[in-house]
C-alpha cells in the first residue's frame, strides 16, 4: 500500500516536515504553524478551507519551491519543527510531575463524537467538542490517554436552508485522503481490519488514526467492501434514528472499539466513557475476565474500580433505550459468555423505576462504572436526583455522582490575536502564562491592558466575522447562481458598528432559539431603534428527524425577512467548528436561553467569554457558576413550572433595554465604551482560568486517577 509520503513527492525534502505537521492536529492550536502554511500561499490556504492536508495536496509545486529557497521561511520552519519534535518527545509534563512513574497507566477514552477541527466532521454539538478539547488538553498536560470513536463518512449533516426557510440536508461524502486521517496498517502493510466479536452476521471495521498532539485517536469505519450494504452504513453518520441501526452503532463502538485496542496491543488500565453510547465496552471488559475464569461478580467489581462515566443528559428522553427483542437478537449469544442468564443480563440495563421499558445505556454505564460525574454543579445535582432509584438505600446527597464542570481548550478557542495582546502585557510578570493559564491570580493582569487596545482588537474581530459571512455568501452564490439571492437573512446587511448578538447552537427545542421573538413588536422596536440599533446572528442545525427544531428555524427565517426588522437578523448556514470560531471571537453578546435545567453545562458561552464576548444567559448549566455580577448578565429564573416563555422573554427585553444596549452605546469622547470594555476584561479574567479544559482535565485526573491506579494495582496483584 502506498504511504502518505508517496502521495506527496512534490514536497521538497528540505521542508518535508510540513507533511508531519499537517498530519498532527497539534498545528491547529499553534497559530505560528498556521502561519507557516498560510505563508506558502494565502489563496491556497483559503481554498483548502484551512486544511493543510488538502492544501499540500493541491498547491502548485512552485510555491513549495519558493519556500524552499526563502531563508526567512526556512528559519521559521526549522524552529517550529524542533518545537514540534520536542513536544512529541516530552510525554510527561504536568502529569509526569504529579504522578511520577505512573505514566504506564493508560486511560482509554470512548466517545461517539469528537469535535477537533472542521475538516473532521465527526461531531454534532457540545458533547463532541468536550471530547475533542479533552484530548487536546490531555496531550498538553502529558496525560496518558488513547481515544476511540467513529470515522463517519458522511459526517453529521450539511445544512442547507431553502428559500422557504426549511432545512434540508445535503449529503457530502468525506474525502478521507484530504483530511489528517491516517490508515492504521496490519503486519502485511494493508489497512487493518478487525471483526467485531459475537455479532452475527459479521461486522468488520477498518481502523484509522488521528494524531492529536501526543494522544492517538482511533476511528472505526464500517464502510468497506467486506461488509454488506446495510453494515457499511453503520459508521456513515452520527446518531442514526432507527433503533436497530443505533444499537448496531453502539455495539461497534463499545465492543468493536475494545477489540481494536486489543488488536493494536494497546494496554490500558482504566476506561473513561463520554456519555452512555459506548457503554458496551464495559461488558467487553467483564467478558475478558469471566473468560479467564473470574466469577461475574468479581469481574464487575474490577471493572467498576477502573471505570469513569461522564453523563451529559438531564432529560429522560435523551438516553438510549433498546427493546428487549433487539437485545435478544444481538446479545443472545453473548450473555452466556459473561456467566449470567438472560434475566440477569437484561437487569443490567433496567431502569430502577421503569424496569420493563427496555435496556437503558445510561443505567448500564452507571451500574458498571465506579465513578460517575455530571458536567456542571447544577447538572450533578439534577443527575443525582434523576438516578436516585439506583441507590435506594442512600440519601440523595450520598448518591455517588459528582460534578466536574466542563472547560474549553484555551489555545483552541481564544483568538490568537487576543493571546498576543495578553502576551504583551503578561510577559514581564508571567512569561510562561500560557503554561499556567488555570492560575486565577495571573489573569488580574488583564486590567493593565489599555481599553483602547482591547476595544480596537474586538472591532477588528467583529469586522472579520462580518466579512467572512459575506465572503461565504459570495462563494456560495458563485456555486449555485440562484436567481434571487437572499441578501436579507444571509448577512449581507450586517453592520460592524451595530451592537451584535450571537445565538449559535443546535436547534434542539429546549434551547428555545425563538424565545427572543416572543413579542414581535417589542423586538422590532429594539432592533430598529434608530439611535441604538441591534442586530442578531443565528446559526445552528436541527437533527434530521427533529421536525420541531426545523420548524423553529423556519419561523426565525421567516421573521427575519419581515421588513420591520430592517435586514438586521442574519442566519448563517451549516454551523461548524469554523463558524463557531468566528462567532465566539467577533460578536458583542452571546445569548443563551435554554429551558432550565436542560442545559447540562453549555460550553459555547465559555468560548465567547474568554474572548471578551459578554454572556447574556438564563441561570442554567455552567453560567450558575460562571456569573459573578460583573462579567455579563443573567435574566429569568433558575426554576419554574409551566410555560415560562412569556416571563423569560419579558426579562430578556427588559435587560436588553435597560442595561445591555445603553452600556454598549455609552461611549465617551474617545469613542470607546469604557463601561463595556471593563466588563469584557472581567469576562476574560473570571472565565479563562476557571472554565478552561486545563482546570477540567486536572480535576478528572486528581479526583479519579489515584483511585483508578490503586484499583488497577490491586487487580494485578
Ligand atoms: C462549542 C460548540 C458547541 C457546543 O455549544 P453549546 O453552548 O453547548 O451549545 C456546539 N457546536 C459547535 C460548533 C461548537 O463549537
Amino acid at each position: 500500500m502506498k504511504t502518505i509520503r508517496d502521495q506527496y513527492t512534490h514536497i521538497p525534502f528540505r521542508i518535508s516536515g510540513l507533511l508531519d505537521l499537517a498530519y498532527n492536529l497539534w498545528w491547529s492550536w499553534h497559530p505560528e504553524v498556521r502561519i507557516l502554511f498560510k505563508q506558502l500561499n494565502q489563496e491556497a490556504w483559503k481554498a483548502s478551507i484551512h486544511n493543510p492536508v488538502r492544501m499540500l495536496r493541491d498547491i502548485p509545486a512552485e510555491f513549495l519551491e519558493a519556500a524552499e529557497n526563502n531563508a526567512e521561511y526556512l528559519r521559521r520552519y526549522d524552529i517550529i519543527m524542533n518545537r514540534f519534535r520536542r513536544y512529541l518527545k516530552s510525554h510527561c509534563g504536568w502529569f509526569g510531575d504529579q504522578y511520577p512513574g505512573k505514566e504506564s497507566l493508560t486511560i482509554a477514552y470512548f466517545s461517539a463524537e469528537y469535535g477537533l477541527h472542521h475538516s473532521l466532521p465527526f461531531y454534532a454539538g457540545g458533547l463532541g467538542f468536550l471530547a475533542g478539547d479533552h484530548l487536546k488538553e490531555c496531550s498538553d498536560l502529558g496525560v496518558p490517554l488513547v481515544a476511540v470513536g467513529f470515522m463517519y463518512s458522511e459526517g453529521y449533516l450539511h445544512q442547507h436552508i431553502q428559500a422557504d426557510g426549511w432545512q434540508t440536508a445535503a449529503k457530502e461524502h468525506l474525502e478521507r485522503e484530504a483530511t489528517p486521517l491516517k490508515r492504521v496498517l496490519n503486519w502485511d502493510g494493508d489497512h487493518l481490519v478487525v471483526q467485531v466479536p459475537y455479532v452475527e452476521p459479521a461486522i468488520f471495521v477498518a481502523v484509522w488514526k488521528v494524531d492529536v498532539g501526543n494522544v492517538p485517536l482511533y476511528l472505526l469505519d464500517t464502510d468497506i467492501p467486506l461488509n454488506d450494504k446495510e453494515t457499511r452504513r453503520i459508521s456513515s453518520s452520527l446518531y442514526m434514528s432507527d433503533r436497530e441501526e443505533r444499537l448496531r452503532q453502539e455495539i461497534v463502538l463499545g465492543i468493536g472499539g475494545r477489540k481494536v485496542l486489543r488488536t493494536l496491543g494497546i494496554e490500558y488500565s482504566a476506561v473513561h466513557l463520554n456519555e452512555g453510547h459506548p457503554a458496551f465496552a464495559l461488558l467487553e471488559r467483564i467478558r475478558e475476565r469471566t473468560k479467564n475464569g473470574i466469577p461475574f461478580e468479581k469481574a464487575v467489581q474490577q471493572v467498576r474500580g477502573t471505570s469513569v462515566f461522564t453523563t451529559h443528559t438531564p432529560v429522560a428522553a435523551g438516553h438510549d433505550v433498546f427493546s428487549t427483542e433487539l437485545m435478544d437478537k444481538y446479545f443472545g449469544a453473548y450473555y452466556g459468555e459473561l456467566g449470567i442468564d438472560r434475566n440477569q443480563f437484561l437487569a443490567l440495563g433496567a431502569h430502577p423505576d421503569f424496569p420493563d421499558n427496555g435496556f437503558n445505556m445510561t443505567v448500564l454505564a452507571l451500574r458498571l462504572s465506579g465513578y460517575h460525574n455530571g458536567v456542571s454543579k447544577k447538572h450533578g445535582a439534577v443527575t443525582r436526583q434523576m438516578w436516585r432509584g439506583l441507590w435506594q438505600d442512600r440519601n440523595e446527597d450520598q448518591i455517588p455522582i459528582d460534578a466536574i464542570t466542563n472547560g474549553v481548550h484555551l489555545p483552541t478557542w481564544m483568538n490568537p490575536r487576543i493571546q498576543d495582546l495578553l502576551d504583551s502585557h503578561f510577559y514581564y510578570v508571567a512569561p510562561n502564562w500560557q503554561e499556567e493559564h488555570d492560575d486565577e491570580t495571573l489573569w488580574n493582569l488583564v486590567d493593565e491592558i489599555p481599553d483602547k487596545d482591547l476595544w480596537d482588537l474586538h472591532l477588528q474581530l467583529k469586522n472579520k466575522l462580518i466579512n467572512r459571512i459575506r465572503e461565504r455568501k459570495r462563494v456560495k452564490w458563485i456555486k449555485e447562481r440562484d436567481d434571487v439571492p437572499n441578501f436579507i437573512t444571509e448577512g449581507l446587511f450586517l453592520n460592524p458598528s451595530v451592537l451584535t448578538i450571537g445565538f449559535a447552537r443546535r436547534f434542539a427545542t429546549y434551547k428555545r432559539a425563538d424565545l427572543i421573538f416572543h413579542d414581535l413588536d417589542r423586538l422590532k422596536k429594539i432592533i430598529s431603534n434608530r439611535w441604538r440599533p441591534v442586530q442578531i446572528i443565528f446559526a445552528g442545525k436541527a437533527h434530521q428527524s427533529d421536525y420541531e427544531g426545523k420548524r423553529i428555524l423556519q419561523k426565525i427565517y421567516q421573521f427575519a425577512r419581515q421588513p420591520e426588522f430592517e435586514g438586521r437578523i442574519a442566519i448563517v448556514e451549516d454551523y461548524s467548528e469554523q463558524t463557531a470560531q468566528y462567532l465566539v471571537h467577533g460578536v458583542d453578546v452571546w445569548l443563551n436561553n435554554p429551558l432550565p435545567p436542560m442545559e447540562a453545562c453549555g460550553t459555547s458561552g465559555m468560548k465567547a467569554g474568554i474572548n471578551g464576548v459578554l454572556n447574556l444567559s438564563i441561570p442554567d448549566g455552567w453560567w450558575l457558576e460562571g456569573f459573578n455580577g460583573r462579567n455579563g448578565w443573567t435574566f429569568g429564573a433558575e426554576s419554574g413550572e409551566g410555560d415560562r416563555d412569556v416571563a423569560d422573554a419579558a426579562a430578556l427585553y427588559e435587560i436588553l433595554e435597560r442595561e445591555v444596549i445603553p452600556l454598549y452605546y455609552s461611549s465617551s469622547l474617545d469613542a470607546i465604551p469604557h463601561g463595556w470594555v471593563k466588563m469584557m476584561k472581567e469576562s476574560i479574567k473570571s472565565i479563562a482560568p476557571r472554565f478552561c479544559a486545563r482546570r477540567m482535565v486536572k480535576d478528572y485526573v486528581n479526583n479519579y486517577y489515584p483511585k483508578l491506579v490503586s484499583s488497577a494495582d490491586a487487580e494485578r496483584m
